[in-house]
């Protein structure tokens, strides 16, 4: 597959792809979106859909209405694998389309092994070893307590905190745990916990102390050093937040720092595919970004490489 130094470098997403036949909160087929990322004129498609919860306390209200206990979402997951490698082989020749997973890092004590155990060979008996092309390391939980679901919950993760500053702080040790133990090739939404701030009237001010900055730049480090590739993750101005994931001084400091970015709608559906691809290649130019990072197959490879290519 050629890849042309030219805009079409747009038409890569390294994070996306959640269906609502897999996922609580998404909306769709996988097999539409990929037709959606064919239409568009993508040449590499990553998928990441959620890794399942293991313990009950962290089932969604969504996903207790719909009557899912972990038994369900752990098929469901089984399901996804056998899907998204059907899809892959079946658009092979339309479409690179990318197998990975997007890790969650709860329960604390035990997602070390349950996440690696995704990326491993796949075992006979053992759906979950599916030996994934790649995994996408988001922190959606500070002290165990989701921070993108609802303002409460929300509320309640900084309350455990203390002090705002104090609850991102934390957040961005696990983010520095995270990348360290399960060291993904792509971190999602580096400042999700912006996410509710202003409506749990956590102000905007209150983002950028010299203490968060000390501890975003802690996390770029390991990041860093890990060789990982950051999302620019459109799904910010979905959720009305004026700006996408990260903010333009995360984006200055990974850029200073060497870190690269890569382009992540986060689809949720079909029509999430590429949106607002346009505006976060004006969006990183306008912040001192030249390069896009992706991953790609090589021809006969199992393994992906990280490639760059210039805006
Ligand atoms: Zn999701
Ligand atoms: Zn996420």
């Amino acid at each position: 597959m050629i890849l042309p130094e030219t805009k079409h470098n747009l038409k890569i997403s390294l994070h996306g792809g959640h269906s609502g036949e897999f996922c609580e909160h998404a909306e769709g087929t996988l097999r539409e979106t990929l037709e959606a990322a064919v239409s568009a004129g993508f040449t590499v498609y990553g998928v990441s859909e959620h890794a399942p919860h293991t313990e009950s306390r962290f089932l969604t209200q969504e996903e207790i209405a719909k009557g899912w206990d972990i038994a369900r979402l752990q098929r469901n997951f089984a399901d996804y694998t056998r899907t998204v490698d059907a899809l892959a082989e079946e658009f092979s020749d339309r479409i690179m389309i990318l197998r990975g997973y997007e890790a969650e890092i709860v329960p604390t004590a035990t997602y070390r092994a349950q996440m690696w155990g995704y990326r491993e060979q796949r075992a006979p008996g053992d759906p979950l070893r599916f030996a994934f092309d790649y995994c996408v390391g988001s922190v959606h939980y500070v002290e165990e307590t989701v921070i993108d679901y609802t303002p409460e919950l929300y509320t309640r993760a900084v309350e455990q905190c203390e002090t705002f500053e104090a609850f991102v702080v934390r957040y961005y040790s696990e983010v520095v745990k995270m990348v360290t133990t399960l060291e993904p090739q792509v971190v999602g939404h580096l400042d999700l916990y912006k996410r509710f701030a202003e409506r749990a009237s956590f102000g905007q001010e209150r983002l950028f102390t010299p203490r968060i900055r000390a501890a975003a730049i802690i996390a770029l480090e390991a990041i860093r050093s890990t060789g990982a590739i950051l999302d620019l993750n459109t799904a910010g101005w979905r959720k009305g937040l004026g700006e996408p994931y990260p903010a333009p001084w995360i984006i200055a400091e990974a850029n200073h720092m060497g870190v690269p970015f890569c382009f992540g709608d986060d689809s949720h559906k079909p029509a999430d595919v590429g949106a607002g691809f346009p505006e976060a290649r004006d969006y990183l130019l306008a912040n001192g970004v030249a390069e896009i990072a992706y991953l790609i197959k090589e021809k006969g490879s199992q393994k992906v490489t990280q490639r760059r290519a210039n805006l």
